[in-house]
This record gives structure tokens, sequence and C-alpha cells, in this order.
């Protein structure tokens, strides 16, 4: 049921990018982040309040990266360090850059299908979890 997957990214891809691509392209249909180590030049966060956004200059260390993976998007939250060893951390947006490595591990449910569909009460496309196609 649960389907291991590893790469590797490099040097100037997007990282938020990068993952929905590969999401894509391995049809995931649901999938979550086991974890991420890397480093990226540039980091773009957004951060609790939902209004602003953190744009931060490499170097940087990728701490932790979580997230859920839907087939058309994919929901990440991240934390960084900087060069002094502070911690910054928030909702992975575009313009996050890999530096010369990120090795990322994510896992897909073979049983499971993710979606996201607008909730009034909250304002956002949040998660819709289903059972999957083949095991209906
Ligand atoms: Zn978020």
């Amino acid at each position: 049921m649960l389907i291991p997957h590893a790469f590797r990214l490099t040097q100037g891809q997007d990282l938020k990018q990068a993952l929905l691509s590969y999401v894509q392209a391995q049809s995931i249909q649901a999938g979550s982040v086991l974890s991420c180590v890397g480093c990226l030049t540039a980091a773009k966060i957004r951060l609790a309040d939902e209004t602003k956004s953190l744009s931060l200059s490499g170097p940087l260390e990728i701490l932790t990266l979580a997230g859920t993976l839907t087939p058309t998007h994919v929901h990440l939250h991240i934390s960084v360090a900087d060069q002094d060893g502070k911690v910054y951390g928030g909702h992975l947006m575009d313009g996050t850059q890999v530096s010369y490595t990120a090795e990322v591990c994510l896992a897909s449910y073979a049983n499971l299908a993710f979606n996201r569909e607008y909730d009034s009460k909250t304002g956002f496309d949040e998660l819709v979890v289903s059972a999957a196609a083949s095991s209906q």
C-alpha cells in the first residue's frame, strides 16, 4: 500500500514545482513527504498569519520538509537554517531554489486518493481524503 519514492534535485530547481512535477509524472494520487535534506540559494515562505511572506537569501540548509501531495497540488511546510543557525519556517511557496542538492524521500498511498475542495468555513481549498478508485 505504501510505495516509497526517492530522488535528488539539483542546482536551480524550484523545490515546490519540482515536487509537483514528480507527483504528476508518477501519477501519485495521494502521498506525503517523508524527508528532505539539502541546501537552498533562496527560500520563499508564507508565515502563519497567511498574509506575510519571507524571502530569504542563501546559503540555507533545509532542516525539515513536510507535506501532503495531491495530483494537482502540493501543500508543503519547511524549516530552514541560515549561516548563523537561525531557523525560519512556514508554508513553502514557489521561488524556493535548490543550490547543490536536495535529497527527497516520499511515500505514496495506493489505497487513498487526495483532492482539494473549497471550504467556505476556511476560505481555502482543503484536503479531501477518499478511497482510491481501484479499492472501492
Ligand atoms: Zn500551509
